[in-house]
C-alpha cells in the first residue's frame, strides 16, 4: 500500500457531541500516521438541529476545519465535511443547511428512525428487531431518493448495536431486496458507498456495511467509494482504511475516492 494514497473520509471532531479531540490535535496525528487526506464530517443531526445545538456547533466545526487547513497546507490534505443525519425527514431544512456553507463532502447518515433514538440507545428484543431493521431500509432508501449526500454513510449501522454489542443474530437475507434497490439508486445517481471501518474496532468485528454488499454495489454499476474510519478520538483517525482498501479493492474497486467541492477525485489504490 502507498501510504501517499491513505485517505481517511470520516472523521470527527469535539464539535461533535460524541467527539473528543480538535481538528487541529487529529491533524497531527493523521500526519504522523502518514495520511494523505482526511476529511472532519461532525454531526448535524437535522430533526435535532436547534434542540441539540447542531446549528452552533457547525459553526465552530467550519471555522476550526478552516484554521487546520490553512495549518497543514502542504503536508495533508483537509477537507471539510459534515455528516448529515436523517436529511430526508426535512429536505428544506438540510438543503438549508448545506447552504450555509461550502463543504467538499456530505455524508448521509441515519442514526435513528422518525421520533425515536438513535440505533445506540435503543432496547432490541428478537421480536423487535425486524421490525426496525425494515424501518430503518426504507429511511434510507428515501434518503438516497432525496440525494443531496455524497457518500452513503455506514449502511448497516444498526448491526453495530443489534449484532454487535447485543449478539443478536440477523438474516440479511431478508433485507437483500431493498438493500439491492438502495445500491442501485446510489450507483444510478452516480453518489458513493462509504467502506466504514468502525466496526472492525467494535464488537461486531466487520466493515460497515460488508464485503457481501460492496460486491453488490459494484454488480450494479456502482463506482465510487470512499472509506471512513469514523474516528471519535484522535488515536483512531486513519485506523482499519487499508483493510477498507483491500476489501474494495477484493470487491473489484480500482480506486477510492474523495471529495473535494463536492466532486469526486478517485485515487487508485496500489
Ligand atoms: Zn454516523
Ligand atoms: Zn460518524
Amino acid at each position: 500500500m502507498n501510504y501517499k494514497k491513505y485517505l481517511d473520509m470520516h472523521v470527527h471532531t469535539d464539535n461533535s457531541p460524541d467527539g473528543n479531540h480538535s481538528a487541529i490535535f487529529i491533524c497531527e496525528q493523521a500526519q504522523l500516521k502518514g495520511l494523505r487526506a482526511i476529511a472532519f464530517t461532525d454531526h448535524c443531526e437535522v430533526d435535532a438541529y436547534k434542540k441539540d445545538g447542531y446549528d452552533k456547533s457547525m459553526f465552530q466545526a467550519y471555522f476550526d476545519i478552516t484554521k487546520a487547513k490553512s495549518i497543514f497546507k502542504g503536508n495533508l490534505i483537509v477537507l471539510t465535511g459534515i455528516e448529515l443525519g436523517q436529511p430526508a425527514y426535512d429536505k428544506e431544512l438540510a438543503e438549508k443547511i448545506l447552504s450555509l456553507y461550502k463543504y467538499d463532502i456530505v455524508i448521509g447518515s441515519i442514526h435513528n428512525l422518525r421520533n425515536k433514538e438513535d440505533f445506540y440507545f435503543l432496547d432490541y428484543k428478537e421480536n423487535n428487531v425486524d421490525e426496525l431493521l425494515e424501518e430503518y431500509f426504507k429511511e434510507v432508501y428515501e434518503m438516497v431518493k432525496w440525494n443531496g449526500f455524497d457518500t452513503l454513510a455506514h449502511l448497516t449501522y444498526p448491526l453495530r448495536y443489534i449484532k454487535g454489542e447485543n449478539g443478536i443474530d440477523v438474516d440479511m437475507g431478508k433485507y437483500m431486496d431493498i438493500i439491492d434497490e438502495i445500491l442501485k439508486l446510489l450507483a444510478k445517481n452516480g453518489k458513493a458507498l462509504e467502506i466504514n471501518t468502525s466496526g472492525l474496532r467494535q464488537k461486531i468485528n466487520s466493515l460497515l456495511p460488508d464485503e457481501d454488499i460492496i460486491k453488490r454495489f459494484k454488480s450494479f454499476g456502482g463506482e465510487f467509494v470512499t472509506i471512513g474510519s469514523d474516528a471519535h478520538y484522535a488515536n483512531d483517525v486513519g485506523a482499519g482504511v487499508f483493510d477498507g482498501m483491500a476489501t474494495a479493492r477484493a470487491c473489484g474497486f480500482e480506486n477510492v475516492t474523495l471529495f473535494q467541492k463536492r466532486f469526486p477525485v478517485t485515487v487508485p489504490i496500489e
